[in-house]
């Protein structure tokens, strides 16, 4: 099936892919600071949502201050600080979406809806926006992102790139 070219939503420009992964680079500003590992610059973490992504047993590594997010698909890294306390992707709760072997691969953190799931609702529910689909699997869900995403930031540029995938998909 063909969909008509101009239903495709062409606002979703500041998502980047990288290799397979779903980069968003507008989601914030860029750290000043480098993974202490792959040397690459991450971006800035809220404490807050650090104490709700590590694992319980590592919660008191977490101490006071704010953290980056290591963005490199290749790197095991996932939380650092400018004192190199690390927290790698074994010492959080979920899978980074953009890691490289990240599984399952998220597109909303706060209801747990996968990427597949949602190229899934557009494939076969023909759903097409980020509300009708987080509905369709969760009923009254709620945008919890500051404490579920592990960026701190909201789901949804990664959720419409995902669209965007099964719309590609679709044709
Ligand atoms: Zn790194």
């Amino acid at each position: 099936m063909r969909n008509n070219e101009n239903e495709i939503p062409n606002r979703f420009d500041p998502i980047h892919v990288i290799g397979k992964n779903i980069i968003d680079t507008t989601l914030s500003p860029i750290s000043n600071i480098l993974c202490p590992v792959c040397k690459k610059p991450g971006i800035p973490v809220k404490n807050v949502t650090v104490r709700h992504i590590v694992k319980k047993e590592q919660m008191e590594r977490v101490g006071k201050g704010d953290y980056h997010l290591c963005m490199d698909p290749e790197c095991d890294v996932a939380y650092y600080d400018e004192n190199s306390t690390i927290f790698d992707k074994e010492n959080i709760r979920v899978p980074l979406w953009f890691k490289k072997d990240a599984n399952p691969k998220y597109a909303c953190y706060c209801s747990r809806i996968t990427e597949n799931e949602v190229i899934k609702a557009v494939l076969e529910q023909g759903l097409h926006d980020m509300g009708t689909i987080r509905e369709f699997y969760d009923k009254g869900a709620k945008c919890q992102c500051k404490v579920r995403n592990p960026t701190g930031n909201c789901c949804s540029k990664v959720f419409n790139a995902a669209i965007c995938k099964g719309i590609e998909l679709k044709k």
